[in-house]
């Protein structure tokens, strides 16, 4: 029994160990010793296995092998930044007095240690950890039990102080969670169930969630914290609803608790009102590939393909207006008549841009400060900004007539601080090392104290030079030398053979012996002491004097906090600005004209990104116009029916005109010859079917699921993109419901709509819907060979070239030969009968071996076994995809 063995005492500093564990579950304990900080038990396995370091045993513990790893503090940022990405947490945990303060106490006590810091994804604030051209969003989720919505959301992005709050319905739940892409979502343990039992939790999001305990949502306690947190009158907390306050206060608790009592350094809230913004969903935000493509990656994304910013902060920038594009024509038009002004004067962008391209990032660095945690550099980078800010506000001073938009940036970037910035010009050396306790970052010449003991620390070789050579006359040693090392300091050493003589009258006054080596005697002096104390403390002195001025300096910056802010934001919108005008005139973009009528007419509109692929293969791509205009008179907009062989080009024309849409929201020129557009309230889009294998859903569910919310949710503001519909299921099911949709949105909605479809029957609603119009991609056959033009056209596809497209994807002869005479066959029979007429009917008329047998090999047999067995209508890509490989395989 446990009683009866006596437990081993801790050590006291295994005692400590636990102490600080227990008060931080949850994370990996970076336990400060010496130069290294270590890690135990299974921090240390975890640890040892994500870094790849040597796991090893230090003593032991209730009679086991403690394990032990550890990270030099010299490059623990690489380490943590490792950990961090692989989603573990981080308490840092460091010593809080000096050792020698403990060895007063007595020989076994430890030196006091306390958690400084909580590391996670969401409270970063280190360049090395961040992505700099991206925003990294800490989210609070509150879950309503009583009030007008369901959730609210506050969010943060700590490194910037930029803070934003939001109540919403479930129904927006997912789309805003996509938009703000958080890398770590605060709730509650209840929250996170009821957001599974609800089907309201992406899986995307599950390696973000944080939970937290519930009393950081308490809406009560939010209110003092809040008040702490955003002081000033610019902020009213009890003007938000108890839900964004709960919401709200978790996350600044949270943030609070990360720092360990250290400032929280966010900015007041934006209010962020959703209605405001083009609300695009989760699906046609991954369809259209605003940020990512489907499959994950930058490149091929729109972000990657418009983003010419040369600034981190004005990416971020360009990035959040292209997930949030503004629905309010005065508001847009505003945007564009600033990029408008750049993209006439090519001269000032240019110019603008090269001067952006040295302006370090202000608002990182400004967090930094505040939290105490920046350096010599963030100083630098705040002086170099506004110096920079002002220089470039000269760049619009001969402009006469200026839009006001850019008036309030140049306005804005006109006010620099300049003082400030001479300060720190004046105060910091061109180059600086990163911590303040490195030292030697004062310019010479700033403050005379500090030079003073500077000139005192590095006159040291002089002064030493002097006493040696006055110790030589004395003693008569021609090889005495005063040297240095880290355990005596200074001394004084003589060859072995002189030793004896400093140890006799009158030296041995002088001299005092440290040591005897081999061949050589080591002394001090009285003098030689006192001269090593004076340059510790000149050493000593010093960086007490550049602390100090790094802490005058940056409570300067602080004091300017609100101003350097403004300043921050100008700078990232000049960046936005100029960037788009750049894209404008580089690419050939036009300035959409935007109002409150339902007009979408696109004169020679092209894919942003597909025109650059097709043009980096040295084709040109076909620009194509759209009109999906409409009035509350003809009882909506337009909707068109597209149709044409697969490879033709109808899903780059769908997204093109989705696009030019959100390029000209976000306040951007489009790809396009002229453009009008009625603001639109709300994109959707559904392209391309997949098969969401990983969560058990067949392309036919999702594609069902994500029509029913277009059909439930868009209005007719909104514009909708429809891409095959129906096509996983069986051929009558998916027409019907294809047919279904198109009248639903034609006769209910009313919306701006481009419907692309196989089933040619739907072409036919032409002749009963008002507003629906047949184009086509236009195609020429040409020696059997088909050619796709790209080009839209009106009129209905007559054929889908299905057999010439799987020619080109390579099928084998017999089986194109054989699908040739299976297709006229059909074709005979459905125009003879008018109707499709079955298929056992057709395979009756069917000759087993054509004009042209095609020879009976083994191969052809199996293929046709294969062939016989399948049914397309019931696959899924996936399978198709897998047929194809077994087809090839039988060769
Ligand atoms: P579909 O949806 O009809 O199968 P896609 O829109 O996927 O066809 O287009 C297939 C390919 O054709 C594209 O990847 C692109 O290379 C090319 N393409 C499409 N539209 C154009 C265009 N307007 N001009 C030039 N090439 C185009």
């Amino acid at each position: 029994p446990k009683s009866s063995t006596p437990q081993p005492a801790l050590t006291p500093m295994m005692a400590q160990y636990f102490e600080i564990k227990a008060i931080n579950p949850g994370y990996l304990l970076f336990y400060r010793m010496g130069d290294f900080y270590e890690l135990f038990f299974e921090d240390a396995e975890i640890a040892s296995a994500a870094l790849g370091i040597v796991l090893t045993k230090r003593g032991k513990h209730l009679g086991e092998d403690i394990g032990m790893c550890g990270v030099p503090i010299h490059a623990a940022q690489d380490y943590l930044r490792k950990l961090i990405n692989l989603g573990h947490r981080v308490a840092l945990c460091e010593q809080v007095e000096d050792p020698a303060e403990a060895k007063k106490r007595g020989s076994k006590s430890v030196v006091k240690r306390d958690v400084v810091r909580l590391i996670t994804p969401g409270t970063l604030t280190e360049d090395d950890h961040l992505d700099a051209r991206s925003s990294n969003f800490l989210v609070a989720l509150a879950m309503v039990h009583h009030g007008e919505t369901d959730f609210a959301l506050a969010w943060a992005d700590v490194s910037t102080g930029e803070t934003f709050c939001l109540d919403l319905t479930a129904e927006l739940l997912q789309d805003e969670l996509a938009r703000i892409d958080p890398v770590e979502l605060l709730l509650t343990e209840a929250t996170r169930q009821a957001l599974v039992e609800r089907h309201l939790l992406p899986p995307s999001l599950v390696p973000v969630l944080s939970p937290i305990a519930p009393a950081f949502f308490d809406s009560e306690a939010a209110m003092p914290r809040l008040r702490e947190a955003f002081p000033g009158d610019s902020f009213d907390p009890s003007a938000l609803t108890r839900s964004s306050r709960a919401a709200l206060g978790a996350l600044v608790g949270y943030v609070h608790e990360s720092q360990k009592g250290g400032a929280v350094a966010l900015r007041p809230p934006a209010s962020e009102n959703a209605p405001e913004h083009l609300a695009i969903d989760q699906a046609t935000r991954a369809s259209l590939e605003l940020h990512q493509t489907q499959r994950g990656q930058a490149r091929g994304s729109l972000r990657h393909a418009i983003d010419l910013t040369v600034t981190a902060p004005g990416s971020r920038l360009l990035s959040a207006r292209l997930a949030a594009p503004l629905c309010n024509a005065a508001d847009i038009n505003g945007r564009l008549d600033a990029v408008a002004l750049l993209v006439d004067d090519t001269m000032l962008t240019g110019r603008l841009r090269s001067d952006l391209k040295a302006v370090p990032d202000l608002a990182r660095a400004l967090t930094r400060l505040a939290l105490d945690r920046g350096g010599p550099r963030d100083l630098a980078a705040i002086g170099k900004a506004v110096s920079a800010a002002s220089a470039l506000s000269g760049h619009f001073r001969p402009l006469a007539d200026i839009p006001p938009t850019l008036g309030t940036i140049a306005q804005t970037l006109a006010a620099a601080p300049l003082p400030l910035a001479s300060e720190l010009t004046l105060a910091l050396d061109d180059e600086v090392p990163l911590l303040a306790r490195d030292g030697g970052f004062v310019r010479k010449g700033y403050d005379a104290t500090l030079d003073s003991e500077r000139a005192l620390a590095s006159e040291t070789r002089e002064v030493v030079a002097a006493l040696q050579a006055r110790l030589i006359d004395e003693t008569e040693v021609r090889s005495l030398k005063i040297r240095h090392n880290g355990v005596l300091g200074y001394f004084v050493e003589v060859p072995a053979a002189h030793g004896g003589r400093l140890l006799e009258e009158p030296h041995r006054q002088t001299f005092i012996h440290r040591q005897t080596l081999a061949n050589a005697m080591r002394f001090t002096t009285a003098e030689l002491a006192e001269l090593e104390g004076r340059i510790a403390r000149a050493h000593e002195a010093a960086l007490e004097l550049e602390l100090k001025i790094f802490a005058r300096l940056r409570a300067h910056v602080l004091e300017q906090t609100d101003s350097l802010r403004q300043l921050a934001d100008a700078l990232a919108e000049l960046d936005v600005t100029a960037a788009l005008a750049h894209l404008a005139a580089t690419r050939n973009y036009a300035r959409p004209e935007i109002d409150n009528s339902l007009a979408f007419a696109i004169a020679g509109g092209r894919h942003p990104v597909v025109e650059d692929m097709v043009q980096a293969e040295g084709h040109s791509f076909v620009a194509n116009d759209a009109d999906l205009s409409g009035s509350d008179a003809i009882g909506g907009g337009r909707l068109w029916l597209v149709t044409g062989p697969n490879m033709g080009g109808k899903s780059t024309f769908l997204r093109q005109n989705a696009l030019i849409a959100i390029l000209a929201q976000m306040g951007s020129f489009v790809p396009a010859s002229s453009a009008h557009i009625g603001v639109v309230d709300r994109v959707f889009s559904r392209v391309g079917a997949s098969d969401d294998i990983a969560h058990g859903r067949s392309t036919f569910m999702v594609e069902m699921v994500e029509t029913a919310a277009i059909l439930n949710r868009a209005t007719r503001r909104s514009l909708v993109i429809l891409d095959e519909i129906g096509r996983g299921t069986a051929t009558f099911d998916g027409l019907s419901i294809a047919w279904a949709a198109v009248e639903a949105l034609h006769e209910t909605t009313g919306c701006r709509a481009l419907f692309a479809t196989h089933f040619h029957e739907l072409t036919s609603l032409q002749k009963t819907l008002s507003r629906v119009y047949n184009v086509t991609m236009k195609v020429r056959e040409w020696e059997g060979e088909v050619v796709f033009l790209h080009e839209v056209g009106s009129g209905a596809a007559d054929r889908s070239y299905g057999i010439q497209v799987a020619r080109l994807a390579g099928l084998p002869e017999p089986v194109l030969a054989r699908a040739r005479q299976v297709l006229s066959i059909l074709e005979q029979r459905s125009a003879g009968s008018g109707s499709s007429g079955s298929v056992a009917a057709v395979l009756d008329d069917l000759p087993l071996f054509a004009h042209q047998p095609p020879p009976v090999t083994k191969t052809a047999d199996a293929v046709h076994e294969a062939l016989d067995a399948v049914r397309p209508d019931e696959m899924t890509p996936k399978q198709a995809i897998e047929l194809i490989y077994e087809l090839k395989k039988i060769r």
